[in-house]
Protein backbone atom coordinates (compact mmCIF):
# COMPACT_ATOMS: atom_id res chain seq x y z
CA UNK A 1 0.00 0.00 0.00
CA UNK A 2 2.87 2.38 1.12
CA UNK A 3 3.85 2.61 -2.40
CA UNK A 4 0.67 2.76 -3.82
CA UNK A 5 -1.50 6.11 -4.23
CA UNK A 6 -4.32 6.37 -2.06
CA UNK A 7 -7.82 8.79 -2.59
CA UNK A 8 -8.24 9.95 -0.09
CA UNK A 9 -6.17 10.23 3.26
CA UNK A 10 -7.50 11.32 7.14
CA UNK A 11 -5.29 12.38 9.52
CA UNK A 12 -6.87 11.98 13.09
CA UNK A 13 -8.64 9.31 14.78
CA UNK A 14 -10.82 11.56 17.02
CA UNK A 15 -14.88 11.81 16.67
CA UNK A 16 -14.12 13.81 13.31
CA UNK A 17 -11.56 11.29 11.56
CA UNK A 18 -14.24 8.38 12.47
CA UNK A 19 -17.02 10.22 10.64
CA UNK A 20 -14.60 10.95 8.32
CA UNK A 21 -14.00 7.66 7.51
CA UNK A 22 -17.37 6.41 7.74
CA UNK A 23 -18.64 8.75 5.40
CA UNK A 24 -16.19 8.22 2.84
CA UNK A 25 -17.00 4.34 2.51
CA UNK A 26 -20.74 5.01 2.54
CA UNK A 27 -20.60 6.98 -0.56
CA UNK A 28 -18.73 4.10 -2.17
CA UNK A 29 -14.93 4.68 -1.87
CA UNK A 30 -12.77 1.59 -1.69
CA UNK A 31 -11.50 0.67 1.76
CA UNK A 32 -7.99 -0.19 0.22
CA UNK A 33 -8.01 3.52 -1.14
CA UNK A 34 -8.55 5.25 2.35
CA UNK A 35 -5.15 6.03 4.22
CA UNK A 36 -6.34 6.46 8.05
CA UNK A 37 -3.82 7.91 10.25
CA UNK A 38 -3.50 8.51 14.34
CA UNK A 39 -0.29 7.98 16.94
CA UNK A 40 -2.94 6.35 19.16
CA UNK A 41 -6.71 5.20 17.42
CA UNK A 42 -7.84 5.98 21.04
CA UNK A 43 -10.55 7.79 19.86
CA UNK A 44 -8.51 11.32 19.99
CA UNK A 45 -9.36 14.15 22.97
CA UNK A 46 -12.56 12.89 23.35
CA UNK A 47 -11.61 9.69 24.38
CA UNK A 48 -8.67 10.35 26.43
CA UNK A 49 -9.36 13.79 27.92
CA UNK A 50 -13.03 14.12 28.22
CA UNK A 51 -14.22 10.95 29.48
CA UNK A 52 -15.45 12.38 32.57
CA UNK A 53 -17.34 15.84 31.67
CA UNK A 54 -20.68 15.64 31.36
CA UNK A 55 -22.38 16.24 27.82
CA UNK A 56 -23.65 19.34 27.04
CA UNK A 57 -25.71 17.05 23.67
CA UNK A 58 -28.25 14.39 25.07
CA UNK A 59 -28.09 10.62 24.40
CA UNK A 60 -30.33 10.11 21.80
CA UNK A 61 -28.02 12.54 19.31
CA UNK A 62 -25.11 10.34 19.76
CA UNK A 63 -26.77 7.19 19.56
CA UNK A 64 -28.47 8.58 16.44
CA UNK A 65 -25.02 9.37 15.36
CA UNK A 66 -23.56 5.44 16.11
CA UNK A 67 -26.50 4.43 13.08
CA UNK A 68 -25.73 7.27 10.76
CA UNK A 69 -22.70 5.87 8.70
CA UNK A 70 -23.50 2.13 7.13
CA UNK A 71 -19.94 1.46 7.89
CA UNK A 72 -20.41 1.78 11.55
CA UNK A 73 -21.62 -1.48 11.13
CA UNK A 74 -23.31 -0.53 14.94
CA UNK A 75 -26.07 -3.20 14.40
CA UNK A 76 -23.34 -5.76 15.68
CA UNK A 77 -22.17 -4.03 18.79
CA UNK A 78 -22.38 -4.89 21.80
CA UNK A 79 -25.25 -3.40 24.49
CA UNK A 80 -23.45 -0.60 25.91
CA UNK A 81 -23.51 1.16 28.72
CA UNK A 82 -25.63 4.38 26.70
CA UNK A 83 -28.27 2.53 25.84
CA UNK A 84 -29.67 2.05 29.47
CA UNK A 85 -29.46 5.79 30.08
CA UNK A 86 -32.26 8.46 29.57
CA UNK A 87 -32.41 9.61 26.11
CA UNK A 88 -32.97 12.85 26.46
CA UNK A 89 -31.04 13.33 29.47
CA UNK A 90 -27.59 13.96 29.35
CA UNK A 91 -24.41 11.20 30.33
CA UNK A 92 -20.42 11.27 31.29
CA UNK A 93 -18.55 11.59 27.63
CA UNK A 94 -17.17 7.63 28.32
CA UNK A 95 -20.28 6.54 28.01
CA UNK A 96 -20.11 8.02 24.55
CA UNK A 97 -16.56 7.17 24.12
CA UNK A 98 -16.64 3.26 24.75
CA UNK A 99 -19.01 2.80 21.49
CA UNK A 100 -16.76 5.38 19.35
CA UNK A 101 -13.36 2.90 20.28
CA UNK A 102 -15.82 0.35 19.05
CA UNK A 103 -16.79 1.82 15.78
CA UNK A 104 -12.91 3.15 15.48
CA UNK A 105 -11.20 -0.30 16.15
CA UNK A 106 -13.72 -2.17 13.24
CA UNK A 107 -12.64 0.72 10.93
CA UNK A 108 -9.10 0.62 11.23
CA UNK A 109 -9.31 -2.93 10.42
CA UNK A 110 -11.68 -2.08 7.31
CA UNK A 111 -9.01 0.63 5.80
CA UNK A 112 -5.05 1.24 5.69
CA UNK A 113 -4.22 2.35 9.35
CA UNK A 114 -0.93 3.81 10.06
CA UNK A 115 0.26 4.43 13.90
CA UNK A 116 2.09 7.60 13.67
CA UNK A 117 2.17 11.46 13.48
CA UNK A 118 2.16 13.45 10.75
CA UNK A 119 5.06 15.99 10.58
CA UNK A 120 4.02 17.73 7.23
CA UNK A 121 2.59 17.44 3.86
CA UNK A 122 3.91 18.51 0.40
CA UNK A 123 1.98 18.76 -3.36
CA UNK A 124 3.81 16.96 -5.49
CA UNK A 125 2.73 16.48 -9.19
CA UNK A 126 -0.86 16.53 -8.18
CA UNK A 127 -0.36 14.58 -5.09
CA UNK A 128 -0.21 14.99 -1.34
CA UNK A 129 3.10 13.27 -0.10
CA UNK A 130 2.25 12.80 3.95
CA UNK A 131 5.59 12.41 5.58
CA UNK A 132 5.55 10.54 9.19
CA UNK A 133 8.55 10.05 11.31
CA UNK A 134 9.99 7.42 8.81
CA UNK A 135 7.60 7.11 5.86
CA UNK A 136 6.19 8.53 3.20
CA UNK A 137 2.36 7.79 1.67
CA UNK A 138 1.07 9.53 -0.76
CA UNK A 139 -2.82 10.61 -1.36
CA UNK A 140 -4.94 12.58 -4.14
CA UNK A 141 -6.94 13.93 -1.08
CA UNK A 142 -6.30 14.36 2.55
CA UNK A 143 -8.58 14.87 5.12
CA UNK A 144 -6.77 17.32 8.18
CA UNK A 145 -8.78 15.98 11.60
CA UNK A 146 -6.30 16.86 13.56
CA UNK A 147 -8.13 17.91 17.03
CA UNK A 148 -7.50 21.46 18.82
CA UNK A 149 -5.29 22.52 22.06
CA UNK A 150 -6.99 24.20 25.04
CA UNK A 151 -6.10 28.40 24.77
CA UNK A 152 -4.33 29.85 27.37
CA UNK A 153 -3.34 32.98 28.99
CA UNK A 154 -0.18 32.08 30.09
CA UNK A 155 -0.21 34.71 33.09
CA UNK A 156 3.40 34.60 34.97
CA UNK A 157 3.89 33.57 38.91
CA UNK A 158 0.72 31.69 38.60
CA UNK A 159 0.54 27.83 38.79
CA UNK A 160 -1.89 26.95 35.75
CA UNK A 161 -4.30 23.77 36.13
CA UNK A 162 -4.52 22.28 32.60
CA UNK A 163 -7.96 22.48 31.08
CA UNK A 164 -7.61 18.51 31.13
CA UNK A 165 -7.52 18.25 34.49
CA UNK A 166 -9.65 21.10 35.19
CA UNK A 167 -12.78 19.18 33.62
CA UNK A 168 -11.83 15.73 35.60
CA UNK A 169 -13.64 16.13 39.06
CA UNK A 170 -11.65 13.17 41.05
CA UNK A 171 -8.15 14.65 39.09
CA UNK A 172 -9.05 18.22 39.97
CA UNK A 173 -10.28 17.51 43.40
CA UNK A 174 -6.77 16.08 43.84
CA UNK A 175 -4.51 19.29 43.11
CA UNK A 176 -6.10 21.96 45.04
CA UNK A 177 -6.40 21.85 48.78
CA UNK A 178 -8.32 24.44 51.74
CA UNK A 179 -5.39 27.29 50.89
CA UNK A 180 -6.02 27.44 47.21
CA UNK A 181 -7.70 30.47 45.80
CA UNK A 182 -8.47 29.86 42.32
CA UNK A 183 -8.95 31.79 39.56
CA UNK A 184 -10.94 30.33 36.34
CA UNK A 185 -10.93 32.22 33.19
CA UNK A 186 -14.14 31.93 31.06
CA UNK A 187 -17.88 31.57 30.78
CA UNK A 188 -18.94 28.44 28.67
CA UNK A 189 -19.70 25.53 28.87
CA UNK A 190 -16.69 24.06 30.29
CA UNK A 191 -16.01 27.23 32.90
CA UNK A 192 -19.33 26.75 34.48
CA UNK A 193 -18.62 22.99 34.78
CA UNK A 194 -15.39 23.82 36.97
CA UNK A 195 -16.68 26.38 38.89
CA UNK A 196 -19.57 23.78 39.54
CA UNK A 197 -16.83 21.14 40.73
CA UNK A 198 -14.58 23.66 42.31
CA UNK A 199 -17.63 25.12 45.13
CA UNK A 200 -19.28 21.61 45.05
CA UNK A 201 -16.59 19.38 45.27
CA UNK A 202 -13.05 21.08 46.20
CA UNK A 203 -12.73 22.11 49.49
CA UNK A 204 -10.92 25.47 48.46
CA UNK A 205 -10.82 28.58 50.15
CA UNK A 206 -12.14 31.06 47.23
CA UNK A 207 -13.16 30.80 43.96
CA UNK A 208 -12.67 34.16 41.24
CA UNK A 209 -14.25 33.72 38.13
CA UNK A 210 -12.75 36.20 35.47
CA UNK A 211 -15.16 36.96 32.70
CA UNK A 212 -15.83 38.90 29.71
CA UNK A 213 -19.08 39.05 28.72
CA UNK A 214 -22.64 38.14 30.18
CA UNK A 215 -23.77 34.49 30.88
CA UNK A 216 -25.59 33.32 27.47
CA UNK A 217 -28.37 30.55 27.32
CA UNK A 218 -29.59 28.52 24.58
CA UNK A 219 -32.97 28.72 24.28
CA UNK A 220 -35.49 26.65 21.53
CA UNK A 221 -38.58 28.07 19.39
CA UNK A 222 -40.79 26.26 17.01
CA UNK A 223 -38.64 27.81 14.04
CA UNK A 224 -35.20 27.93 15.28
CA UNK A 225 -32.27 27.45 18.27
CA UNK A 226 -31.04 31.05 19.97
CA UNK A 227 -27.20 30.32 20.70
CA UNK A 228 -27.69 26.94 19.40
CA UNK A 229 -23.95 26.35 19.61
CA UNK A 230 -22.58 28.80 22.35
CA UNK A 231 -25.21 29.16 24.54
CA UNK A 232 -25.40 27.16 28.24
CA UNK A 233 -27.61 24.03 27.75
CA UNK A 234 -29.44 21.79 30.16
CA UNK A 235 -27.93 20.96 33.84
CA UNK A 236 -25.03 23.32 33.17
CA UNK A 237 -27.67 25.99 32.47
CA UNK A 238 -29.86 25.40 35.00
CA UNK A 239 -26.77 25.33 37.41
CA UNK A 240 -25.75 28.88 35.79
CA UNK A 241 -29.13 30.40 36.54
CA UNK A 242 -29.49 29.47 40.15
CA UNK A 243 -25.94 30.24 41.21
CA UNK A 244 -24.31 33.11 39.07
CA UNK A 245 -27.50 34.68 37.79
CA UNK A 246 -29.32 33.78 40.81
CA UNK A 247 -27.50 33.51 44.42
CA UNK A 248 -23.83 33.80 44.31
CA UNK A 249 -22.39 31.05 46.61
CA UNK A 250 -20.57 32.36 49.49
CA UNK A 251 -17.01 31.33 48.46
CA UNK A 252 -17.67 32.54 44.55
CA UNK A 253 -16.74 36.08 43.30
CA UNK A 254 -17.20 37.10 40.10
CA UNK A 255 -14.67 39.87 38.11
CA UNK A 256 -14.85 41.21 34.81
CA UNK A 257 -11.32 40.25 33.39
CA UNK A 258 -10.29 43.73 32.62
CA UNK A 259 -6.66 45.03 33.14
CA UNK A 260 -7.31 47.18 36.37
CA UNK A 261 -9.40 44.35 38.01
CA UNK A 262 -6.62 41.71 36.89
CA UNK A 263 -3.57 43.65 38.03
CA UNK A 264 -5.67 43.73 41.80
CA UNK A 265 -7.19 40.60 41.83
CA UNK A 266 -4.77 37.79 39.91
CA UNK A 267 -2.27 38.03 42.51
CA UNK A 268 -4.88 36.61 45.11
CA UNK A 269 -4.99 33.52 42.73
CA UNK A 270 -2.75 30.58 43.99
CA UNK A 271 -3.62 28.58 40.89
CA UNK A 272 -5.72 29.54 37.29
CA UNK A 273 -7.71 27.88 35.01
CA UNK A 274 -8.25 28.59 31.53
CA UNK A 275 -11.24 27.54 29.90
CA UNK A 276 -11.47 30.09 26.98
CA UNK A 277 -11.77 28.15 23.90
CA UNK A 278 -9.69 26.29 21.42
CA UNK A 279 -6.67 26.60 19.00
CA UNK A 280 -6.08 24.40 16.36
CA UNK A 281 -3.71 21.86 15.90
CA UNK A 282 -0.91 22.52 13.41
CA UNK A 283 0.67 20.70 10.54
CA UNK A 284 3.27 22.06 8.36
CA UNK A 285 2.18 22.00 4.84
CA UNK A 286 5.25 23.24 1.88
CA UNK A 287 4.15 26.40 0.57
CA UNK A 288 1.52 27.23 2.71
CA UNK A 289 2.44 29.73 5.81
CA UNK A 290 -0.79 29.19 8.16
CA UNK A 291 -3.23 26.61 8.04
CA UNK A 292 -6.34 28.66 6.59
CA UNK A 293 -9.48 27.21 5.95
CA UNK A 294 -12.76 28.25 4.45
CA UNK A 295 -15.45 28.39 7.21
CA UNK A 296 -18.11 26.91 5.03
CA UNK A 297 -16.68 24.22 3.14
CA UNK A 298 -13.29 22.94 4.94
CA UNK A 299 -11.43 23.68 1.88
CA UNK A 300 -7.40 24.71 2.89
CA UNK A 301 -6.47 23.94 -0.25
CA UNK A 302 -6.78 21.99 -3.64
CA UNK A 303 -7.25 18.08 -2.13
CA UNK A 304 -6.92 18.94 1.33
CA UNK A 305 -9.26 19.76 3.81
CA UNK A 306 -9.87 21.08 7.13
CA UNK A 307 -12.69 18.75 9.42
CA UNK A 308 -13.65 18.12 13.01
CA UNK A 309 -13.17 20.75 15.97
CA UNK A 310 -9.75 22.52 14.39
CA UNK A 311 -11.86 23.94 11.41
CA UNK A 312 -15.72 24.02 12.64
CA UNK A 313 -18.82 25.19 10.47
CA UNK A 314 -19.13 28.35 10.23
CA UNK A 315 -22.90 29.50 10.70
CA UNK A 316 -25.60 32.64 11.10
CA UNK A 317 -28.64 31.24 12.87
CA UNK A 318 -31.90 32.19 11.95
CA UNK A 319 -31.20 35.63 14.48
CA UNK A 320 -27.81 36.34 12.92
CA UNK A 321 -25.16 35.30 15.63
CA UNK A 322 -22.26 33.92 13.88
CA UNK A 323 -21.77 30.54 15.62
CA UNK A 324 -19.09 27.95 15.09
CA UNK A 325 -20.48 24.55 15.13
CA UNK A 326 -18.94 22.16 17.01
CA UNK A 327 -20.44 18.73 18.04
CA UNK A 328 -20.32 15.15 16.98
CA UNK A 329 -24.00 15.32 15.34
CA UNK A 330 -23.17 18.67 13.87
CA UNK A 331 -19.87 17.60 12.06
CA UNK A 332 -21.78 14.23 10.64
CA UNK A 333 -24.49 16.50 8.97
CA UNK A 334 -21.50 19.26 8.02
CA UNK A 335 -19.74 16.58 6.08
CA UNK A 336 -22.86 14.87 4.09
CA UNK A 337 -23.12 18.49 2.96
CA UNK A 338 -19.83 19.25 2.24
CA UNK A 339 -18.42 16.08 1.27
CA UNK A 340 -19.99 16.58 -2.54
CA UNK A 341 -17.76 19.86 -2.66
CA UNK A 342 -14.93 17.63 -1.52
CA UNK A 343 -15.60 15.35 -4.29
CA UNK A 344 -14.83 18.02 -7.13
CA UNK A 345 -12.21 19.74 -5.42
CA UNK A 346 -9.92 17.26 -5.48
CA UNK A 347 -5.66 18.30 -6.05
C1 LIG B 1 -14.86 19.53 27.27
C2 LIG B 1 -15.58 19.19 26.03
C3 LIG B 1 -16.87 18.68 26.07
C4 LIG B 1 -17.53 18.33 24.89
N1 LIG B 1 -18.79 17.84 24.97
C5 LIG B 1 -19.42 17.47 23.85
C6 LIG B 1 -20.75 16.91 23.89
O1 LIG B 1 -21.36 16.81 24.93
N2 LIG B 1 -21.33 16.56 22.71
C7 LIG B 1 -20.69 16.67 21.53
O2 LIG B 1 -21.25 16.30 20.50
N3 LIG B 1 -19.46 17.22 21.46
C8 LIG B 1 -18.82 17.62 22.59
N4 LIG B 1 -17.56 18.16 22.51
C9 LIG B 1 -17.05 18.58 21.19
C10 LIG B 1 -16.36 17.56 20.29
O3 LIG B 1 -17.11 16.41 20.14
C11 LIG B 1 -14.95 17.23 20.72
O4 LIG B 1 -14.25 18.42 20.81
C12 LIG B 1 -14.19 16.25 19.82
O5 LIG B 1 -13.19 15.66 20.60
C13 LIG B 1 -13.49 16.85 18.62
O6 LIG B 1 -13.08 15.80 17.81
P1 LIG B 1 -11.89 15.89 16.78
O7 LIG B 1 -11.86 14.55 16.14
O8 LIG B 1 -12.07 17.10 15.94
O9 LIG B 1 -10.55 16.14 17.64
P2 LIG B 1 -9.76 15.22 18.68
O10 LIG B 1 -10.69 14.45 19.55
O11 LIG B 1 -8.79 16.11 19.37
O12 LIG B 1 -8.93 14.18 17.77
C14 LIG B 1 -7.83 14.58 16.97
C15 LIG B 1 -6.93 13.38 16.70
O13 LIG B 1 -5.96 13.74 15.72
C16 LIG B 1 -4.69 13.25 16.11
N5 LIG B 1 -3.63 14.05 15.50
C17 LIG B 1 -3.33 15.35 15.74
N6 LIG B 1 -2.29 15.75 15.01
C18 LIG B 1 -1.91 14.68 14.27
C19 LIG B 1 -0.88 14.45 13.33
N7 LIG B 1 -0.02 15.42 12.99
N8 LIG B 1 -0.75 13.22 12.77
C20 LIG B 1 -1.62 12.22 13.12
N9 LIG B 1 -2.61 12.37 14.01
C21 LIG B 1 -2.77 13.59 14.58
C22 LIG B 1 -4.71 13.38 17.62
O14 LIG B 1 -3.72 12.56 18.22
C23 LIG B 1 -6.14 12.92 17.94
O15 LIG B 1 -6.20 11.52 18.07
C24 LIG B 1 -16.90 18.51 23.66
C25 LIG B 1 -15.60 19.04 23.63
C26 LIG B 1 -14.96 19.37 24.80
C27 LIG B 1 -13.58 19.93 24.72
Amino acid sequence: MHKHIASWAVIGAGPAGIIAVGKLLDIGINPKEILWIDPEFKVGDFGKHWRNVVSNTNVWGFIKLFYACNAFKFGSAPDFEINKRDLFGSCRLALVADPLQWISDHLKSTVNSIYGMVSNLKMCDRHWHINLENIQLKSKNVVLAIGAEPKSLSFANVEEIPLKVALDSHKLERVCNQEDTIGIFGSSHSAILILKTLLEKCNVKKVLNFYLSPLRYQVKFDDGILFADTGLKAETAAWARANIDGKLPEKLERILSNKVNLQKTLPLCSKVIYAIGFEKRNIKVHGIEKLEYHPKTGIIAPGLFGFGIAFPQAQTDHYGTLEYRVGLGKFYYYLTHILPIWMSYGA
